[in-house]
């Protein structure tokens, strides 16, 4: 699970993408043009494709239209230029599951990377398909949600943003690190849309459940660090 392949046309950005993600451990190959990532992106087994939209031979949009046409369900992060609403929206439609705009932080796309490796992880191996935590339990396949062996209902927002914390459990975890996981881009920081939202978990489930830590963010509570006498 740490195959990387990046269609970056730009030597620049290649480069410090591929040395970034080196460091941290990932196998990266680079394909230059749109026709060399659709055909190793056929060819070989990749865990994830950085795909930039302005690529020579065929751009971004296209390679994706082809790969989702054949079939490939590889996680695919789209990296645009700023601000270009029109193609995130189109690249969207397409099937991408995320977006960067340039220029953007390295740990903000690192992030990305490891929420969609995991994310992606379910889809390849079965035994992964269910998260538990606290009397819940989360089926990533069929999205259905129990807490105290009761079905709830929640929207698929409310599923991805519970799903975040308890991949996270005992993190605190800021609005911003939860805007970008569930909501993904085009939020203005400054809105309240994690706020309202974990107010639908802790209503819908139980209100201990997740707690606000002040001035950071928000934290999943687990029994364990109840017992330890925390919170
Ligand atoms: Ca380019």
């Amino acid at each position: 699970m740490n195959r990387i392949l990046i269609a970056e046309d730009e030597p620049r950005i290649a480069s410090f993408l591929a040395k970034g993600l080196r460091a941290k451990g990932y196998t990266i190959t680079i394909a230059t043009n749109g026709l060399e990532v659709v055909s190793m992106s056929l060819d070989h087994n990749f865990d994830l494709l950085l795909l930039d939209l302005g690529l020579p031979k065929k751009d971004g949009l296209a390679v994706l239209e082809e790969l989702r046409g054949q079939g490939i369900s590889l996680p695919i992060i789209i990296l645009t230029a700023r601000d270009d609403l029109q193609d995130k929206l189109a690249g969207l439609e397409g099937g991408a599951d995320d977006y960067m705009t340039k220029p953007f932080r390295f740990e903000e796309l690192l992030a990305r990377i490891r929420l969609r490796m995991n994310v992606a992880q379910p889809a390849t191996t079965n035994n992964q398909t269910i998260l538990t935590a606290e009397n819940l339990t989360l089926d990533l396949l069929t999205r259905q949600v129990t807490f105290k062996h009761q079905l709830v209902e929640l929207s698929e927002r409310e599923f991805t943003l519970l799903e975040t914390f308890i991949r996270h459990q005992g993190q605190v975890l800021s609005r911003e690190q939860l805007l970008d996981h569930v909501w993904g881009y085009n939020y203005d920081p400054g809105s309240n849309i994690v706020d309202v939202y974990v107010g639908y978990l802790r209503k819908k489930l139980a209100n201990d459940l997740i707690a606000t830590v002040r001035g950071v963010g928000y934290q999943f509570i687990n029994n364990q660090a109840r017992i330890k006498g925390k919170y």
